[in-house]
């Protein structure tokens, strides 16, 4: 029975899918304006697993997440940079790609733009007119008017009177209400703007949300995923809108699943405060996969700290697991069909059942990722008996492998061409070489030179000359 925490009501509870042997699930995507930084890249390696671990259990999974193209934050950067909006937003979609791709992340069924849904975007907030919960305010755009949904902060939790009082936000006095949110911004000059039955603009933040996931998945759907900063407002008022266009305030999502914050050397990540990592720089320092795995041992409601320190740990331990995995392919040639004492098998068969259970409540990954290494080291136990000469029994092997092979598929790793981590000698070595090639070079001895190119070439080690200097790669 799988138990998966719901942020609306605040507990755990079981899941049932909508449609049997389906799930569907919408997680906000990122405004596409900057390289994404660790924080972004949290909710998709959560999904990531989540949409792993329901494949493995037979679940035909839909998975949707948009990309906000059209934005305030895109149309300040296209202006510093004197380009226009959409050279901006392709820009970072690619760049998200490439860090996604890095780190594993599978691709999305569906990445609804905002600029290729304004047709249903537009109807969406008319319906909304419509139906009396939004109003125009000529000349400043369309509001949603959050009296006149009596569930607004379902949520969140808070209530109406508490934020109005609290409220901090500037006041358009033309607004009926503080809290009152933008369907449509009325267009300003040097600013991208659609059509629409009040003039020219452009959407507002939220709205978009409302539009696709029903676009896409219908009026009712699994799971609304997304950081827990976007409870409030953004996930508050998808609500307030969807369920107010449906005319049915338990339609919409059925669970909201959302991830924890991400702390920097346990302070909050900030520009300011020069501690803001982008997925970019961290793959300059390490492999990607060591990067999903470090945000993986934590489970995703808890908070994460970043820090060097931690990221290193994350990689001694994913090193350890792939080790293991080594050994399963060294010994795959090995014939055996003795009895052997140990019942690696029946211990793996354990394990898978604990691993699975750590999934099923609340995908807590940390202690699935936990059940993991005990396989590990009980296959490293048997190989190492197997090395000193006792007998082999290739079926229990084989079964612990398969099940060490399918916890790896869940979590995501063991996918990725890692390059082997170069060890002091080689490194060594290498300078040496390279030292001896350019006094060749220098003495015009370009026999010798061109022959210790070729020859390392033959052993699979590719010279490169760079303006820093010589450098060197496995091919
Ligand atoms: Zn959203």
């Amino acid at each position: 029975m799988l138990r998966v925490y719901n942020t609306m009501t605040r507990k755990k509870e079981e899941f049932t899918p909508l449609k049997e042997g389906e799930v569907s699930i919408y997680c906000c995507g990122v405004t596409p304006y900057n390289d994404s930084h660790i924080g972004n890249a949290r909710p998709f390696v959560t999904w990531d697993v989540i949409r792993r671990y329901f494949a493995k259990k037979g679940y035909k999974v839909r998975y949707v997440q948009n990309f906000t193209d059209v934005d305030d934050k895109i149309i300040n950067a296209a202006n510093k940079e004197g380009v226009s909006w959409d050279t901006i937003a392709n820009r970072y979609i690619k760049a998200y790609f490439e860090a996604m791709d890095a780190l594993n992340v599978r691709h999305a069924d569906v990445y609804p733009r905002v600029s290729e849904n304004m047709d249903a975007i537009v109807k969406m907030i008319q319906s909304l007119v419509d139906k009396g919960y939004a109003y125009e305010i000529p000349g400043s755009g369309v509001y949603y008017s959050v009296e006149k949904f009596s569930h607004y902060g379902m949520l969140s939790g808070r209530k109406l009177e508490d934020m109005e009082a609290g409220a901090r936000v500037e006041v358009d006095e033309k607004k009926h209400h503080p809290m009152d949110f933008a369907l449509w911004k009325a267009a300003k000059p040097g600013e991208p703007a659609w059509d629409s039955p009040w003039g020219k603009g452009r959407p507002g933040w939220h709205i978009e949300c409302s539009t696709m996931s029903l676009k896409y998945l219908g009026e009712k759907f699994d799971f609304h995923g997304g950081g827990s900063d976007l409870i409030f407002p953004h996930h508050e008022n998808e609500i307030a809108q969807s369920c107010a266009c449906l005319g049915d305030h338990h339609a919409f999502a059925q669970h909201w699943v959302h991830n924890g914050f991400i702390t920097i050397n346990s302070e909050k990540m900030s520009k300011s405060k020069g501690n803001f990592f982008t997925v970019k720089d961290i793959l300059k320092e390490y492999p990607g996969e060591v990067v999903r795995f470090f945000i993986l041992q934590t489970h995703y409601r808890s908070p994460l700290d970043f820090s060097d320190e931690r990221l290193k740990e994350a990689q001694t331990s994913l090193a350890r697991l792939e080790n293991t995995h080594r050994l399963i392919g060294e010994l795959s040639g090995k014939q055996g069909d003795a009895e052997t004492a140990m019942n690696l098998a029946g211990e793996a068969e354990t394990l898978r059942k604990a691993f699975y259970e750590a999934m099923d409540d609340d995908f807590n990954t940390a202690l699935a990722i936990s059940q993991m290494f005990a396989l590990s080291k009980a296959i490293n136990i048997y190989a190492q008996e197997v090395e000193s000469g006792t007998s082999f029994d290739r079926k229990d092997f084989d079964r612990a492998a398969a099940i060490y092979s399918e916890m790896a598929s869940i979590i995501g790793i063991f996918e990725q061409e890692t390059a082997p981590a170069e060890d002091e000698l080689t490194d060594k070595l290498m300078d040496i070489l390279i030292e001896l090639r350019q006094e060749a070079r220098a003495e015009k001895n370009w026999a010798l030179a061109d022959k210790l190119r070729d020859r390392l070439k033959e052993a699979g080690v590719i010279l490169e000359d760079t303006k820093a200097g010589v450098r060197w790669k496995r091919a």
